[in-house]
């Protein structure tokens, strides 16, 4: 049987001191945010202790869910507050429901300190049914896969964050519900991403991440033996950690290496503040309606233009030209009124569920006017020999649109 047991431990707590003393006030707060999480209360109990030595008495108290409980235990006069949540995963994946419980709660005790621990039950390696996962294309159409494990599910300072593993896909990232990265095919993204600009640049020598934390991204760009640093801004540290540990084929260590410099920060913060230049500059983030939502205007394409060396370019996703017509439409004009060419590319991306646009934005830079010679050439010059995805026939193709995504582009 599969589940997720959640712990907390909360010292000086600030919250409300009816919560600590009075059963009723704990029993409401506890009712109240299980219901708001959607897990099913089947009962609960609920215990005042007295008075000891002129101190009031704590309150102990359960609640019984339909999917496993919540326990919980309060010292008034430490502060002090002991919790757990244990949800079973059998016909439904509780984990996002619990996380919510348990933050819900903590919020109200306010706590100066927390001690969190979770520990994934069951034989993780038992056959166990497949977990089907959908996600939006746009509001009108989804895709999905099938999981047959859940390696972790974790609630971070930022999004909600999960590894999961597929036959076809292997150990695969998700943020907030969103597929992020996987070991088996995230060379259609990261290669996609980084050579076409990387090979169109003659020098290419410092560099910038904007997101990234998987670090897949970093280790196609150190593959070219010109970059001397490449700086990655992930705003969530926990992201990069459990990378680092997980996801090793998929950053083969790269988010270590000494030509990495690894920040955990906001990158429109970083950007505005940093005053070294870059030759290239990649956005590698999640989508525009998520935490990196500012990352995607025309003030913050002026604020990377700025960090440019001369002849620099800057890369980024677009979305789905089939299921998000406007809003490649509204990106690429806003790009283009901040660069001169906006070099447009595509490629098909399994784990997107979509051919996914992405562009290299420049005053200079013109990647498409490469020809294959000059890529196999730059390709053997800088022994680039372990590409999956992307060769010198390649780079030429990735910027041949078909007609319904160039209408979507400014002329
Ligand atoms: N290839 C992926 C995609 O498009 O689905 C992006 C993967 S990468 C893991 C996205 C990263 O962007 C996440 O690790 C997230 O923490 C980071 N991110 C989101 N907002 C950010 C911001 N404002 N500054 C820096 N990193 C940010």
């Amino acid at each position: 049987m599969q589940g997720l047991h959640l712990t907390a431990d909360l010292y000086q707590c600030t919250g409300d001191l009816s919560i600590f003393v009075d059963e009723n006030a704990l029993a409401a707060l506890c009712r109240q945010q299980t219901e708001l999480s959607g897990l099913t209360i089947v009962g609960d109990k609920w215990v005042t202790f007295p008075e000891y030595q002129g101190e009031p008495g704590g309150v102990t108290g359960a609640v019984l869910l339909a999917e496993s409980h919540l326990a919980i235990h309060t010292w008034p006069e430490r502060g002090g507050v002991t919790l757990d949540v244990y949800v079973c995963n059998f016909s439904d994946d509780n984990s996002g429901k619990a996380q919510q419980l348990l933050d819900g709660i903590i919020a109200a005790f306010n706590p100066t300190q927390i001690q969190r621990n979770q520990l994934i039950r069951g034989d993780q390696d038992a056959p166990s049914e497949p977990e089907l996962l959908w996600e939006n294309l746009n509001p009108n159409s989804v895709y999905g896969f099938r999981f047959t494990r859940r390696l972790l599910s974790k609630q971070t300072a930022f999004q909600q964050l999960e590894l999961l593993e597929s036959a076809d896909l292997g150990k695969t990232l998700r943020l907030d519900g969103c597929l992020m990265t996987a070991e088996k095919e995230e060379f259609f993204y990261h290669e996609g991403l980084i050579h076409p600009a990387a090979m169109a640049h003659p020098n290419p020598r410092h560099a910038l991440i904007l997101g990234g934390g998987d670090g897949g991204a970093l280790e196609e760009l150190l593959k070219h033996k010109s970059i001397e640093s490449a700086t990655l801004v992930d705003i969530d540290g926990d992201v990069i950690a459990v990378s680092k540990e997980h996801l090793l084929s998929i950053n083969k260590g790269a988010l270590d290496s000494p030509r990495a410099n690894v920040v955990v920060g906001d990158g429109a913060q970083f950007v505005k503040e940093t005053e070294q230049k870059f030759d290239l500059v990649f956005l590698d983030l999640t989508d525009p309606e998520t935490p990196a939502g500012p990352l995607y205007t025309p003030a913050f394409f002026q604020d990377c233009k700025k960090v440019l060396a001369e002849g620099g370019a800057m890369v980024i996703h677009l979305g789905a030209p089939f299921y998000e017509p406007e809003q490649i439409t509204r990106l690429s004009s806003e790009l283009n009124s901040v660069f001169k060419h906006v070099n447009a590319y595509g490629l098909h991306i399994p784990l997107y569920g979509a051919y996914w646009a992405m562009a290299v934005v420049s005053d200079h830079l013109q990647p498409a006017q490469l020809g294959v010679e000059q890529v196999q050439q730059r390709l053997v010059e800088r022994e680039i020999d372990d590409l999956q995805y992307y060769n010198s026939a390649v780079h030429g193709a990735l910027f041949a649109l078909p007609n319904y995504y160039q209408k979507l582009l400014p002329r």
